[in-house]
């Protein structure tokens, strides 16, 4: 067992020392150049836990109490390996409370000729660990993000002289590149992707079987009422933890995805079942995301199961994790004021029901509950309810973005903000997705079974029983109608919109308006 982060002051450095390496939270690797070059005679690691963190963008429980449980067990494995460490918890008196404040302090007391950090994963860390460096007079030295496969540069090169980012064409130069799932210079099996056969339903399906859910010590349960105690006021619920917060258990979880889950999470990768919130996805993101595990041993893992797993399967695994989360980290680092982008002008609030899962709409009921119980739902239900739901009603991306960023146990800017603000809100005019991820409730009606145990009537658009994601999905086009007339994928639907006759278009308005008054989206007197 790693040491208890309580006892790591005794192996505090008194200082003046030569290098003060900041770990932050989501760099929870001895992979790291930082770490691996650290002499224990002159340098020392700072790690802090800051208030500010949990409270800017609220951050729910189970969010803050994974970060702070991985964060005090990498503490301990440093500390346990003797290497020289400043752990500031939550509730320790002198605890600033913030990134600047705990850095400056550090400084101030341990005296280093240079910090050094690997590139954070958020522009404002950044900038925050620049600004005291420069107030204090203190050399900095930033180290690329080894963990992940295309760095920014490389990235930046890729999408040099492009008019458009398709993620597929990246991904297809990821494959080739590190040869992935390639038989020569060909895809494996011919195509490169086989996303149709990933869209089947999920009701004559086997049950999926159950997700690793680790056996946590002394740690965790310390975090869990220091949580409850001290920031009791964060939205969610905490009583346990069902995340792996080593390394040791993020291989595990690992491992037992390969083993179970991988060979039918193709095939349902976009179905959603009412009380099946985990169905085959993988879960590995929180790990991935705080560097538990490098993406080049999930990726290793899934391929040497090729003559096993079924290869709409392992491509749609390794296009999420090669493609896919590589390119939303490129776009985000390469396109300054992403994170304030609002192309569609969206104004509204974000509904209550994500605080509370409180709705009539079993979807959205289905689709917040795991988020409030563990942080986490799976992509489709991200995209294709909440993130649809808060589109089509026109809710502000900034607050689609924090839900999103402090809701979620793998939540993570340069992850997030593209996912949220980009491909799910469409607040970025078509970076990260060429056209709106909107759509009416027969969508969900066709890939869950949701719709049977609610009241309202997935296909019916105006009236008592009219689906609120249909209504809202109408209304959508009809506020939207000049700027997707332009656009050619959505030429089909914007069809239908011009056939839709002025006093069904009028009903469609005063029901959506009705609708989103209701939802809070807009005040009662819009
Ligand atoms: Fe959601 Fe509409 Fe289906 Fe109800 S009918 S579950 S609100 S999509």
């Amino acid at each position: 067992m790693p040491t208890a982060p309580d006892a790591l002051t005794r192996r505090t450095p008194a200082g003046p020392v030569r290098d003060l390496v900041v770990v932050l939270g989501d760099q929870l690797t001895s992979d790291y150049a930082t770490i691996r070059d650290l002499d224990p005679e002159r340098d020392a690691v700072v790690m802090m836990e800051v208030r500010e963190e949990s409270t800017r963008t609220p951050s729910s429980k189970q969010r803050t109490a994974y970060f702070l449980s991985a964060m005090r067990t990498f503490a301990g494995d440093l500390a346990d390996r003797g290497l020289p460490l400043r752990y500031v918890s939550l509730d320790d008196d002198a605890n600033t409370g913030s990134f600047e404040g705990e850095i400056a302090r550090a400084i101030d007391d341990l005296g280093p000729e240079r910090v050094r950090v690997v590139e954070p994963g958020a522009r404002r860390v950044l900038e925050t660990i620049e600004d005291v460096c420069d107030d204090a007079a203190t050399d900095l030295d930033v180290l690329p993000d080894t963990h992940f496969l295309c760095s920014t540069e490389e990235f930046m090169a890729w999408r040099d002289g492009r008019k458009t980012l398709v993620m597929e064409h990246f991904y297809r130069s990821m494959r080739k590149k590190h040869d992935i799932l390639m038989d020569g210079s060909e895809p494996a099996g011919g195509e490169w992707n086989y996303d149709k056969q990933n869209r089947k339903a999920f009701r004559r399906a086997p049950r999926p079987p159950a997700p690793y859910v680790p056996r946590h010590g002394d740690v965790v349960a310390r975090v869990i009422g220091l949580v409850n105690r001290e920031l009791r006021d964060l939205p969610g619920e905490l009583s346990a933890l069902p995340w792996p917060v080593s390394r040791d258990q993020a291989r595990r979880a690992l491992a037992k995805f390969i083993d179970e889950r991988l060979p039918r999470f193709g095939d349902h990768q976009d179905a959603m079942w009412t009380g099946e919130s985990t169905l085959h996805h993988a879960l590995l993101s929180p790990a991935l995301n705080l560097k538990l595990l490098d993406p080049r041993e999930v990726i290793r893992a899934a391929v040497a199961r090729r003559d096993e797993v079924p290869l709409n399967a392992l491509e749609g695994f390794v296009r999420q994790i090669l493609g896919w989360r590589e390119f939303v980290r490129g776009v985000y680092w390469t396109e300054p004021g992403y994170e304030s982008l609002n192309s569609l002008r969206a104004q509204g609030a974000l509904p209550e029901a994500y605080w509370t899962g409180d709705s009539d709409m079993r979807c959205v009921r289905e689709c917040v509950g795991p988020v409030l119980e563990r942080g986490h739902s799976h992509h489709i239900q991200r995209l294709m309810v909440t993130g649809n739901l808060a589109l089509t009603a026109g809710v502000h991306p900034d607050r689609v973005d924090a839900w999103y960023l402090g809701m979620f146990v793998d939540g993570v800017e340069w992850a997030t903000i593209p996912n949220a603000r980009g491909m799910s809100q469409h607040a970025d005019g078509g970076v990260v997705g060429t056209k709106p991820y909107a759509s009416t409730g027969a969508y969900v009606k066709r890939m869950s079974n949701y719709c049977e145990h609610c009241r309202y009537a997935p296909t019916t658009r105006t009236g008592d029983d009219a689906c609120p994601l249909t209504t809202l999905y109408w209304d959508f086009l009809l506020r939207h109608k000049e700027r997707f007339g332009a656009n050619n994928r959505m030429a089909m639907m914007m069809k239908h919109v011009e056939k839709i006759g002025p006093d069904e278009r009028g009903a469609i308005r005063d029901q959506a308006t009705r609708t989103r008054v209701r939802l809070g989206v807009l005040k009662g007197d819009s």
